[in-house]
């Protein structure tokens, strides 16, 4: 590992300042938790000259709070473990909370933050081997196209065919989330517009620009709303596949319907087709409910290995709606003698 310096910057502002293009160093990098980009640091896939460390900044206030508009507010440096155990997303936004929950281990959880969550890189095995000179490296070739793909993309056309990692991304999707920043002109981006596809881009996954750093997040409250992931080890992995569901119910019948997948394609997977077919169903009609999570199959391409994620994702779909309603099946360790 290079040295590097430890910058403690007194704001988010302060932070943007040093990482601004042009500054005092070289290649600064963020770091909140430092879950991910410690990773990098002994990986060697990344040698700053300095480490801005944001983790403390808004640790005094309260790390989620309701707007007067009626929004809710989530601080960038909140932890996962904050989020899953907050009562206000607990309330009005369950699959914040449930999708926090849900993420790594409770160890890990205490130390990550929120925007480390959504900005934490993919977990392809190619891209995490320094030896390994794929196309996220600025190589010439997706070493999982013919290669070990088992956990890779079934969604996308390439060229590279990560999946994205991140539980709390698809979730901020469901509820129209706003990612807020400071270092730039722009004050904020919509979450569905925070990452792109490999070929717009294929060294990174998302549209911040150098410079700007993420000071919270907004989101609209949706208290019938959930989320499913499908583990290979349910203790702590990341997820096969993901679904988050955000629904508005009225009398009985599902009225809107918003549905994002994760860890199938390289960006949040919005899932269009599942959530119009939910709409003008009966909340208790489980034959209609799993006839939309059919629908989130449609499109999908697996390569030689990944196929039984089509199956994980309908599944997830399928569960992540009936929690959304608060009518949650046993789960397979639930059911075990
Ligand atoms: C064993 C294990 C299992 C895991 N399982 C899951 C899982 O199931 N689901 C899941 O979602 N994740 C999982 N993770 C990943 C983990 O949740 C993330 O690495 C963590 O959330 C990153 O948060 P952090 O605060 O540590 O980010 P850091 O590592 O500090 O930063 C990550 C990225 O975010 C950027 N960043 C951080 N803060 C800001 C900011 N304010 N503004 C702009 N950029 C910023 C950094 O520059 C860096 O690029 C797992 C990790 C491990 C080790």
């Amino acid at each position: 590992m290079n040295p590097f310096v430890l910058v403690q910057p007194r704001s988010h502002a302060q932070a943007a300042k040093v990482m601004a293009a042009g500054g005092s160093y070289r290649l600064p990098v963020l770091k909140a938790g430092g879950i991910d980009v410690l990773d990098h640091l002994k990986e060697g896939l990344l040698s700053p000259d300095a480490v801005v460390n944001v983790r403390r900044l808004g640790a005094e206030g309260p790390a989620v709070t309701r707007l007067a508009d009626g929004s809710i507010r989530i601080e960038a440096g909140a932890t996962l473990a904050q989020l899953a155990s907050d009562p206000i997303l607990l309330a009005d936004a369950t699959v914040v909370a449930q999708s926090a929950g849900s993420a790594a281990t409770p160890a890990i959880r205490n130390i990550a933050s929120a925007a480390g969550n959504l900005l934490q890189r993919p977990r392809c095995w190619y891209y995490r081997h320094a030896q390994f000179e794929c196309l996220k490296k600025g190589g010439s070739m997706c070493f999982a196209v013919d290669g070990e793909n088992a956990h890779h993309a079934i969604f996308g056309p390439g060229p590279c065919h990560i999946v994205h990692p991140s539980n709390l991304a698809p979730a901020l999707m469901v509820l129209d989330g706003q990612v807020h920043l400071t270092g730039s002109k722009r004050d904020r981006i919509a979450a569905a517009d925070l990452f792109h596809m490999p070929d717009k881009g294929i060294l990174s996954e998302h549209n911040l620009e150098q410079g700007e750093v993420i000071t919270h997040l907004t989101l609209r409250p949706r208290p019938t709303s959930g989320f499913h992931a499908v583990k290979a080890k349910q203790s702590f992995d990341w997820p096969s596949a993901l679904a988050c569901v955000s629904l508005r119910v009225e009398e009985g019948v599902i009225r809107e319907a918003s549905v994002c997948a994760g860890a199938v394609a390289p960006v949040p997977w919005m899932l269009p087709r599942v959530g119009a077919a939910l709409k003008g169903a009966k909340a208790t009609d489980d034959a209609a409910i799993a006839a939309a999570a059919e629908l989130a199959a449609e499109g999908a391409k697996p390569m030689r290995d990944n196929g039984y994620k089509v199956a994980l994702l309908v599944a997830s779909v399928r569960r992540a709606t009936l929690r959304a309603l608060g009518r949650e099946t046993p789960s397979f360790r639930e059911i075990r003698p």
